[in-house]
C-alpha cells in the first residue's frame, strides 16, 4: 500500500515527523550566526547523547565515514592494531585498517557469538613493548545481532596504557548505555541513520584527549577526514567545508525528542523491545541467531530451520507493508533480522511479531499455538 512501508530494519530507521519536517526548510548560510547557534546547540546534545564532555564532531556521510576518520586520525603507517571481529562490520573495520597500512592482528568469534574479552586481555598483557596502537571494534554487532561486551573490552584496553579504543557505536548509541567518559573509550563512532531516528548523510565522531595526543604524531594520509580540522573549527561553532545543513535541523530536533525522553527511558525501551522481539519469535518456533543473553537492545536476528527466510521476509512485506532485513553474506536465505532500533514503539514491535505469525500460518509454517508469539511479545511488553 501507498506510503504505508515500515522500515524494521537496523537503518535506514523510521525518522519522526517533526524532524522530516525540519528538514523542509530552506538552506542557511553555514557561515551565519543563525547556524552558529545550531552548531552549538546539537554539539552539547551530542555530548549529551554520548554521555562525555569530549569533542563530538560532525561529518557528512555515513557511519562507515565517522570509523574511517576515527581509525585514519589517531593511527600511524605499520601500526600494531588489534581488530574484533565477529561479523561484517568487524569485517569492515579490519579491510578499512588493512587498506591504511596497519599491522591487523584479528581477534574473531563465531558469527552469531560475542568476542572473548579475555582474548584482549591476553593479547593486551603479552604486549609489554606496548606496539598495540589501538583497539578496534564494534559494540552492536548488526550483520548478526550480538551486542559485545565494549565496557570489558575497554577497560582492558585502558589497563594496557598505550592503546586507544576506537569503537563502532553506531546501532548501539541511543539504544543502549554507552557511557563515553565512565568506560574510557577514545574513539566513538556512529551515523544518523540509526538510533538518532535521522535520514542518513551525517557521522559522528567523539574523540577522547588521550585520541588528540596520539593525533599530533599520527601520520596516515587525511584530507576531507582531518578530525583536526573539524575539531579546530567547532571551537568556532562551524565546520570547515560546507555541512549538511538541512540534517543539522532535522539532528536538532531529533535530539530534542531524545532529550525529552531521556537517556533512562530510551534504553529500557529498546531492551523492552528486544525482549518482546525474543520473546515472540521463540513462542513460534523460530531460534534467535545471536547467542542467548547476547542479543542486541538494536536487532534481533531469527535462523528459521528449514524455512527460506528471504521467502518469509518478503511474504512480509508484500502482505503487512513491514520491511525486516535479510541475512548478509552467507546467512542469506538463513536469518532475517528485525530492526528495533531508534523511533519504534511497542505497537510496532507486538506489529512485527503479529505479522511473522500470520505470515508463516499463511504459508502453513506456522508450528505452534495459534497466538502464541503475540501473546509472548505482548507479556515481554507489559514487563
Ligand atoms: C550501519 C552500520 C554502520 C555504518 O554503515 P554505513 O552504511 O556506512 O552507514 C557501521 N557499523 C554498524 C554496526 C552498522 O550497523
Amino acid at each position: 500500500m501507498q506510503d504505508k512501508l515500515t522500515l524494521m530494519i537496523p537503518g535506514p530507521t523510521p525518522v519522526p515527523e517533526t524532524v522530516l519536517l525540519a528538514l523542509g526548510r530552506h538552506p542557511i548560510g553555514h557561515r551565519s550566526a543563525d547556524f552558529q547557534k545550531i552548531v552549538k546547540r546539537t554539539t552539547e546534545q551530542l555530548q549529551w547523547l554520548h554521555q562525555t564532555s569530549n569533542d563530538v564532531l560532525v561529518l557528512t556521510g555515513s557511519g562507515t565515514a565517522a570509523m574511517e576518520a576515527g581509525i585514519i586520525n589517531f593511527l600511524s603507517k605499520g601500526d600494531k592494531v588489534l581488530c574484533g571481529d565477529n561479523g561484517k562490520f568487524g569485517e569492515r573495520w579490519v579491510k578499512v585498517a588493512q587498506a591504511y597500512g596497519l599491522d591487523v592482528q584479528v581477534i574473531k568469534a563465531e558469527w552469531g557469538q560475542p568476542l572473548d574479552p579475555e582474548a584482549f586481555r591476553a593479547a593486551l598483557e603479552a604486549d609489554t613493548a606496548k606496539a598495540i596502537k589501538a583497539v578496534i571494534l564494534t559494540h552492536s554487532e548488526t550483520s548478526t545481532g550480538v551486542i559485545n561486551d565494549l565496557e570489558t573490552i575497554a577497560r582492558h584496553v585502558r589497563a594496557h596504557g598505550t592503546a586507544l579504543t576506537i569503537a563502532d557505536c553506531v546501532t548501539s548509541l541511543g539504544a543502549t548505555n554507552v557511557p563515553m567518559d565512565a568506560w574510557g573509550l577514545d574513539v566513538v563512532g556512529s551515523g544518523s541513520q540509526k538510533g538518532y531516528m535521522m535520514p542518513p548523510g551525517l557521522a559522528f565522531v567523539a574523540v577522547s584527549d588521550k585520541a588528540w595526543e596520539a593525533y599530533k604524531h599520527a601520520d596516515l594520509p587525511k584530507f576531507y577526514l582531518d578530525l583536526g580540522k573539524y575539531r579546530k573549527s567547532a571551537k568556532a561553532d562551524s565546520n570547515p567545508f560546507t555541512p549538511a545543513i538541512n540534517l543539522y535541523f532535522a539532528l536538532e530536533a531529533s535530539l530534542e525528542i531524545m532529550q525529552k525522553e531521556g537517556l533512562e527511558a530510551i534504553f529500557s525501551r529498546h531492551a523492552r523491545h528486544r525482549a518482546a522481539a525474543q520473546a515472540g519469535m521463540k513462542a513460534i518456533g523460530l531460534p534467535l541467531y545471536a547467542a542467548e543473553g547476547h542479543g542486541s537492545p538494536a536487532i534481533t536476528a531469527v535462523a528459521p530451520e528449514g524455512i527460506d527466510a528471504e521467502a518469509l521476509r518478503k511474504a512480509v512485506k508484500d502482505r503487512f507493508d513491514i520491511l525486516l532485513a535479510g541475512g548478509q553474506d552467507h546467512l542469506k536465505g538463513k536469518v532475517f533480522r528485525i530492526g528495533h532500533l531508534g523511533f519504534v514503539c511497542d505497537r510496532d514491535v507486538l506489529t512485527a511479531v503479529a505479522a511473522i505469525e500470520a505470515t508463516l500460518q499463511g504459508l502453513g509454517l506456522h508450528k505452534g499455538t495459534t497466538g502464541a508469539g503475540v501473546a509472548a511479545a505482548a507479556a515481554a511488553l507489559s514487563q
